[in-house]
């Protein structure tokens, strides 16, 4: 059995306390691999390590540093079978999908922010003929990264890359859920030749690890990536102490669906944006609102397209659903199709568990859900469920659909589909959230701002959002 290590001062190490967990393949239910059950004395040792790392990391040229960064990106795509492959028996996903967006996008992750830093500039301002100020961009220190299971090296390496780039240290931890790639990553930075301790990555419990992570006072910088009380109760520790916060957080995102749009192209998207990666991305449009003349020509062709998805061994070419992450998450969703049914929802295909032959039938799968029939103020339409569950809803018109968009506490993300492209405009100027996506979904460009409002998060992430936020801005001002 593999047994996973922290990754502290440039080396591998097991936990001081020598304490473990089991790491579970979601395909199969079984446990096969051990991953260190950390404590606050092993965070204590990565932010001593980065600590002592940052002077030097910090005021190397930023070509250099870039040239680091950029060779754990080449190493990342050299390795993008085996890295897919964990991935997937880590957290379930379909391989091909993993192969396909998780690994690639974890490289460009790399590639973009090492690349970014060589364009970075500052800000001046002359104050008439009297005096000149100009802005330094300086990184902070040593930087805190916790990420989710969902995506997780994409995710991972979404903070990593730009806080190294900005020439911060970094005391990382990935789910213990989903922890393998990025102990994959420890051996590519080790190969790499990163400096000792530029990145460290502790592995252990959320309340443990990420808890000592938010709360340690050489650690003046938190992002974090997660479900939206875990971000209630870091910012609880962390704003005291008065440290930089960038919370990205749960969503329930809506999707619009007006009756002039393009319906092939509406119906391929809307299907992959509501059951894409199990329904396990923030980004999953889980309310589907529909106006009303094409409700039942949509509901209809939807639930076609969604009983065609094939659920099954991650391994297999043609898996559309994989296995679900943990099956404490199985029964959370579950529970919710449960509660669907007893808030009126009528279930019209799915919302069970699955149990695929052969070597996966102990694993947890569940069948893609869609639901009609319930009110959108209804707890199953509020609440985040992040799994393999899509609610249809009818609408009729702007202020209706938006009334009910807006409805949540959250706001992350949104699709508008509509071939009138004013009414575009106007609804996504209207929409409570980070991100609106027009005729499609997850088209990401890496230098665009990339985060949610309300109890979606705080903060943005991507392109110079990204880099700000790593760094601390400061005005020297010089008389003339
Ligand atoms: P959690 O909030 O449970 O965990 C996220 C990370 O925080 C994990 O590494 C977890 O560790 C750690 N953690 C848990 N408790 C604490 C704590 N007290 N202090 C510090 N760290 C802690 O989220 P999930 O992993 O369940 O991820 C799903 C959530 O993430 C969903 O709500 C989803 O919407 C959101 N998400 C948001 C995205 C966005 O960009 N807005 C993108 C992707 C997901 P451990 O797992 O070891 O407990």
């Amino acid at each position: 059995m593999e047994q996973l290590q922290n990754y502290i001062q440039g080396a591998l190490s097991d936990p001081l306390g020598g304490a473990w967990m089991p790491v579970h393949e979601p395909a199969t239910g079984a446990v096969y691999a051990r991953l260190p059950d950390s404590t606050p004395a092993d965070v204590d040792a990565a932010a001593k390590a980065a600590r002592e790392a940052f002077p030097a990391w910090a005021a190397m040229p930023a070509e250099e540093r870039a040239r680091h960064l950029l060779r754990i990106a080449d190493s990342i795509e050299e390795q993008r079978d085996d890295l897919a492959a964990a991935e997937s028996r880590d957290n379930g996903k379909p391989l091909q999908l993993a192969t396909s967006v998780d690994i690639p996008r974890a490289a460009k992750n790399f590639r973009f922010f090492a690349t970014a830093i060589l364009h970075a500039s500052s800000e001046a301002h002359a104050t008439d003929t009297e005096a000149i100020n100009y802005t330094l961009r300086q990184p902070i220190g040593v930087a805190g990264c916790i990420s989710p299971w969902n995506l997780p090296l994409y995710l991972f390496t979404w903070k990593i890359a730009p806080a190294l780039a900005a020439g911060n240290t970094v005391v990382a931890k990935p789910s213990e859920i989903t922890p393998m790639t990025a102990f994959r990553l420890s051996q590519i930075c080790i190969d790499a030749g990163l400096p000792p301790g530029v990145l460290n990555i502790v592995h252990g419990r959320g309340a443990e690890v990420g808890a000592a992570i938010t709360a340690h006072p050489d650690i003046p910088a938190i992002s974090f990536t997660g479900g939206t009380q875990t971000g209630a109760q870091i910012a609880r520790t962390a704003a005291p102490m008065f440290k930089k916060l960038s919370l990205e957080l749960g969503g329930k995102n809506p999707t619009l669906v007006f009756a002039d749009c393009d319906f092939d192209a509406m119906l391929d998207t809307v299907v992959r944006s509501a059951f894409s990666n199990q329904g396990e991305i923030c980004l999953c449009g889980s309310r589907i609102f529909i106006e009303r003349p094409l409700y039942e020509t949509f509901r209809d062709a939807f639930v076609d397209r969604v009983r065609a998805l094939r659920v099954g061994d991650p391994l297999d070419e043609g898996t559309a659903q994989g296995a679900v992450v943990s099956e404490e998450h199985m029964q959370k969703v579950l529970g919710y199709v449960a509660l669907a049914r007893e808030e009126g929802g009528r279930v019209l295909c799915g919302g069970e568990r699955v149990r695929p032959e052969g070597r996966c039938a102990d694993g947890w799968f569940i069948s893609p859900a869609v639901i009609e029939d319930l009110p959108f103020q209804c707890r199953t339409n509020q609440e985040e469920i992040f799994g393999p569950v899509a609610t249809l809803l009818p609408f009729d018109g702007e202020e209706d659909v938006l009334a009910m968009a807006n409805s949540t506490p959250y706001g992350l993300a949104a699709s508008v589909w509509t071939q009138d492209i004013t009414r575009a405009h106007r609804v996504a100027a209207h929409l409570q959230t980070g991100i609106v996506w027009i005729n499609c979904w997850m088209l990401r460009d890496l230098r665009t701002p990339f985060g949610g409002m309300k109890q979606s998060g705080v903060g943005r992430e991507g392109g110079w959002e990204a880099l700000r936020f790593f760094t601390e801005a400061r005005n020297i001002c010089v008389k003339l």
